[in-house]
């Protein structure tokens, strides 16, 4: 049995037959055979249900918001705009899948020669709790538009909104077994990528689990795209508009009750202007309102598993043995973690060097472009990078010095349907949303005609 409970209350929602080998199995066989008709469809006949999907989505928002609060204790306006997010993504493939995947034309010495963009077959994802929806749809929404079979693996403590997932497809009209939820522990996983009928895998999630899954797809020579953790930065140069950087670094790191991959884990400040900040975004992050994640009026709520409340503990413990010192927060109880900050941070220490999965920022101070630049550029992580500054030449020089996927300035890192979305260095690799992500499970083929 798979069981969810909820993070707030510690009650059990709803426990799941985990499926046997057979069962998957046969899963598989459904979704494969499903792969034959499916790829024939029309892009006007997918996008139709896409748009079904995503209406779908929207009107009913608010009950499978209320799902993924009580099961890993997003606050729930939180989980509302994650659920309409999903909707967009599912209109922005809708629209634009057809254009995206056309024909590319290529003048080469040949009559005519082309790449042309087909379906793989069954590609299996395997996502994790901190945005159970938008994680899955991301990828579901393109690889269902390209033709693609989906199935899915998500983390056990999500399995209700998985359920949830399937049901949207469902109820959107989707072909029978064109998006599956498989209710599996992760150690099912490695027979499924090894099956000859899927395809790909797309993992989201930590270093281990796809360091695990691109090794056995390695072995089997099969594509894989990874988006695992990130540590970003945020950094303030000594001209940015301090007012503004500071409400947009306060988003940045505490939304999702700060565990999101994407989310600025350390702050870098100049010298000059890192007392006033500091001041101001202390204040700020002290009046976040921590509570029932079910309350509206929520923004801090409790981390999904008391386990990685305890891993936060022990990094932030661990950094403050090495020199960090606490300026707010640091205490944990249960699953609830105050917001944490963190001062005179460092390479060496954990809440630097690794990612930290919660609601805790560190702060290192830094003397001049060149210093900042190292220590972005430090981690091992390379997901994106916030700069605050006003002067735009200056951005425009400091953007090609950064190792990471993404560089946003004056703004903190989202994904957008319409952008790229993906890392560099133990980050992961491919590309996610945009042309980039929907070309990704596709075979492009080129075609020659003498
Ligand atoms: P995991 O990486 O363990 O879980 C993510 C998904 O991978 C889940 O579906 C999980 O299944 C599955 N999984 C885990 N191990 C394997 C494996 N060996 N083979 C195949 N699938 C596997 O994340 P955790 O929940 O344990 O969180 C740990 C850390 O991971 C966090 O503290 C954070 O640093 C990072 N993380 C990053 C995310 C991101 O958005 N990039 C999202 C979530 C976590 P199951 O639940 O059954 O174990």
């Amino acid at each position: 049995m798979i069981i969810s409970k909820n993070p707030y209350t510690g009650e059990e929602i709803s426990s799941h037959h985990e499926l046997s080998d057979t069962e998957v199995e046969k899963a598989i066989k459904k979704a494969h055979s499903r792969f034959r008709s499916w790829r024939e469809t029309s892009f006007a006949e997918r996008s139709n249900l896409m748009m079904k999907a995503a209406k779908e989505l929207k009107d009913n928002s608010r009950e499978y918001a209320e799902a993924i609060t009580r099961e890993m204790g997003k606050p729930i306006t939180q989980a509302v705009a994650e659920v309409e997010k999903c909707a967009w993504v599912c209109e922005y493939y809708a629209e634009h899948a057809e254009s995206q995947l056309e024909n590319e034309k290529i003048k080469t010495d040949a009559k005519n020669s082309y790449v042309t963009y087909e379906p793989l077959g069954v590609v299996l994802a395997v996502m994790p709790w901190n945005y159970p929806f938008w994680q899955v749809f991301r990828f579901a929404a393109p690889a269902l538009m390209a033709g693609n079979i989906a199935i899915l693996k998500h983390a056990s403590n999500v399995m209700l909104s998985a359920n949830n997932i399937q049901k949207v497809f469902e109820k959107a009209g989707f072909p029978q077994d064109c998006f599956q939820n498989l209710v599996i522990g992760s150690k099912k996983v490695e027979n499924i990528i090894r099956n000859k009928k899927v395809k790909a895998v797309t993992l989201t999630g930590s270093g281990r689990a796809g360091s695990s899954v691109a090794s056995i797809a390695g072995e089997e020579i099969k594509k894989s795209v990874l988006e695992l953790g990130g540590s970003n930065a945020l950094v303030v140069f000594k001209d940015a508009n301090i007012a503004e950087s500071i409400k947009t670094c306060v988003q940045a790191r505490f939304q999702n009750t700060g565990q999101s991959c994407i989310a600025g884990k350390r702050l870098l400040l100049h010298q000059d202007i890192a007392e006033d900040f500091l001041d101001e975004f202390t204040r700020q992050v002290r009046e976040l309102k921590s509570g029932d994640p079910m309350d509206e009026e929520t923004f801090i709520g409790v981390m999904a598993k008391e386990s990685l409340a305890e891993d936060l503990e022990d990094q932030v413990k661990a950094s403050v043995k090495k020199g960090a010192k606490i300026i707010l927060g640091g205490k944990r109880d249960g699953t609830y973690f105050e917001p944490t900050i963190i001062t005179g941070a460092k390479e060496g220490m954990p809440v630097f060097d690794e990612e930290t999965f919660g609601p805790a920022i560190s702060v290192t101070e830094f003397k001049n472009e060149e210093e900042a630049v190292d220590l972005v550029n430090s981690s091992s992580f390379g997901l994106g990078v916030s700069i605050f500054t006003e002067d735009e030449d200056f951005a425009l020089k400091i953007v090609p010095r950064f190792e990471d996927g993404a560089v946003f300035v004056n703004e903190l890192v989202k994904s957008d349907p319409r952008l790229p979305f993906g890392g560099t260095k133990i980050s992961g690799y491919g590309r996610e949303l945009s042309h980039h992500g929907i070309q990704e499970f596709t075979n492009r083929k080129t075609v020659y005609f003498n």
